[in-house]
C-alpha cells in the first residue's frame, strides 16, 4: 500500500459518542444542535453530520448558505439553521435547502418573507439579540422586538426561536451569567407574543460549564469534534479526539554540522545528524507557523520540526541515531503513537492560536479516510 503525503482519518464513532455524551449532560428537555460549519471543522460536513444526527442532534447549524445546500444535497434532513448573515443569492440558497435563518432587522424579516413567498414555503425565524459579541445581531431588546412582531405578521415566516453568542463563555462566567440575564429577559418578552419558540445561547464552552445557559438548545461545535474549548484536554469533559493527522518518511538522509534545512536556511545543524522529510506542508493546510517550533512522532519518539514549513514538505530532526527509521515509516503529527500523543490543543498553544483553527485549516489536498473505531466506511 502506497501511503498518503498528508493523511486525516476521522473516526466517526468519537463524533457520535461526544454528542451523546453532551445529549446525557443537557437532559431531556434540552435540544442539542450540532455546529458543522466551515466543512465541519475540517472534519467533513456531511460525514460530521450523520455522525451527530446519530448521536442525538436534533438540530445541525452552518454559517453559510451553500453549507446547507450541501447538508441537504447529501441527503442529510432534520432542522437546519444558518447562522451568518445572508446576502440577497444566499438567502435564496437557505430557503432553497428548507433551513431555518437568523433576522435582526425588520428589513431582513421583509427579505425572508418575500423569498419564501415567491417559493410557496413557510420558513422558519431566529431572531438575534447581542449580548455582547458585537458582531450580528441587535443590542437593543424593544427593537428587536419590534422585529419580532413584525415577523409574526409577515406572511411566509415562522417565529421560530431566539438567540444569542456569548463572547467570553470560555474565560468569563460572571460576565457570561450577566449576558445570559440579558437574553433570557427578552426571551421571556419574546416568549409572551410566541409561546413554543426555542430560547438558544450556549456554546460548547457553556454547553458543558455554565448549566443555566443550556436553556432549550445548545449550538455546539468543538465539542463534538472531541476538542477542548479552553484548550486544555478534552478527557477532562469525557471527550474524545476524532481527527488523526499522519503523513509518513519521504526521505532520510544525514546532515552535517553547518548544513542547513528548508527556505531561508534558517536552520543549521551544529552536530551530525539525520533528517527526515514529511511530504505536509502549508498546502496541506499544516500551519507555517510551525516553523522550527512544531513536532511529530516517528519512529515512537517525538521529534522536532526543523527549517520552514513549505507548501509541500517540512523537515524533522530525528537525531544523531535514526535507529531503525526508514523512508515508507508512518509519522503522526496530531494523535497518538505508542504511548506519545500529539493533540490539536498542543500544536494550536505551540503557536498562540486555538485547536478550531488547528483543524479547520486542513485542506482538500489531505486524503480524507472515515472510519468507524477502526472500520473503515465510505466517505
Ligand atoms: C460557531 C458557533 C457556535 C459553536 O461554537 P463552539 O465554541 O464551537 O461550540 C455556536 N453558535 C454560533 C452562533 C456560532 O457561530
Amino acid at each position: 500500500m502506497t501511503p498518503s503525503r498528508a493523511l486525516a482519518r476521522v473516526n466517526l464513532a468519537a463524533i457520535e459518542r461526544n454528542c451523546a455524551l453532551l445529549r446525557s449532560r443537557i437532559g431531556d428537555s434540552t435540544e442539542l444542535c450540532a455546529v458543522v460549519k466551515a466543512n465541519g471543522y475540517g472534519h467533513g460536513a456531511v460525514q460530521t453530520a450523520r455522525a451527530a444526527q446519530a448521536g442525538g442532534a436534533g438540530w445541525l447549524a452552518v454559517a453559510a448558505a451553500r453549507e446547507a445546500a450541501e447538508l441537504r444535497a447529501a441527503g442529510i434532513g432534520g432542522p437546519l439553521l444558518v447562522l451568518g448573515a445572508l446576502s440577497g443569492g444566499e438567502l435564496e440558497v437557505a430557503l432553497d435547502a428548507d433551513a431555518d435563518v437568523v433576522v435582526w432587522s425588520a428589513e431582513l424579516a421583509e427579505r425572508a418573507s418575500a423569498g419564501a413567498r415567491a417559493r410557496g414555503i413557510e420558513v422558519g425565524v431566529h431572531l438575534k439579540l447581542d449580548v455582547g459579541m458585537g458582531r450580528l445581531g441587535t443590542r437593543d431588546p424593544d427593537e428587536l422586538l419590534a422585529v419580532g412582531r413584525r415577523v409574526l405578521e409577515l406572511p411566509g415566516l415562522r417565529l421560530a426561536g431566539a438567540m444569542t453568542h456569548f463572547p467570553c463563555a470560555d474565560e468569563d462566567l460572571a460576565l457570561t451569567r450577566q449576558q445570559l440575564a440579558a437574553f433570557t429577559a427578552f426571551g421571556a418578552r419574546l416568549r409572551e407574543l410566541a409561546p413554543d419558540l426555542l430560547l438558544h445561547a450556549a456554546n460548547s464552552p457553556a454547553a458543558l460549564g455554565l448549566a443555566e445557559s443550556r436553556l432549550d438548545m445548545v449550538r455546539c461545535g468543538i465539542a463534538i469534534y472531541g476538542l477542548d474549548p479552553w484548550g486544555r484536554d478534552p478527557a477532562e469533559h469525557g471527550l474524545e479526539a476524532a481527527l488523526e493527522l499522519r503523513s509518513h518518511v519521504a526521505a532520510l538522509k544525514p546532515i552535517a554540522p553547518g548544513q542547513t534545512v528548508g527556505y531561508g536556511a534558517t536552520f543549521t545543524a551544529t552536530e551530525p545528524g539525520w533528517i527526515a522529510t514529511l511530504p505536509i506542508g502549508y498546502g496541506d493546510g499544516f500551519r507555517r507557523a510551525f516553523s522550527n517550533n512544531g513536532v511529530a512522532l516517528l519512529g515512537g519518539r517525538r521529534r522536532p520540526l526543523v527549517g520552514r514549513v513549505s507548501m509541500d514538505n517540512v523537515c524533522v530532526d530525528v537525531g544523531p541515531d535514526p535507529g531503525a527509521l526508514r523512508v515508507g515509516d508512518p509519522v503522526v503529527l496530531i494523535g497518538a503513537m505508542g504511548e506519545e500523543r500529539i493533540t490539536a490543543e498542543e500544536l494550536a498553544a505551540l503557536i498562540g492560536t486555538i485547536n478550531y483553527e488547528i483543524t479547520t485549516a486542513l485542506s482538500e489536498r489531505v486524503v480524507w479516510e472515515y472510519h468507524v473505531d477502526g472500520d473503515p466506511v465510505d466517505g
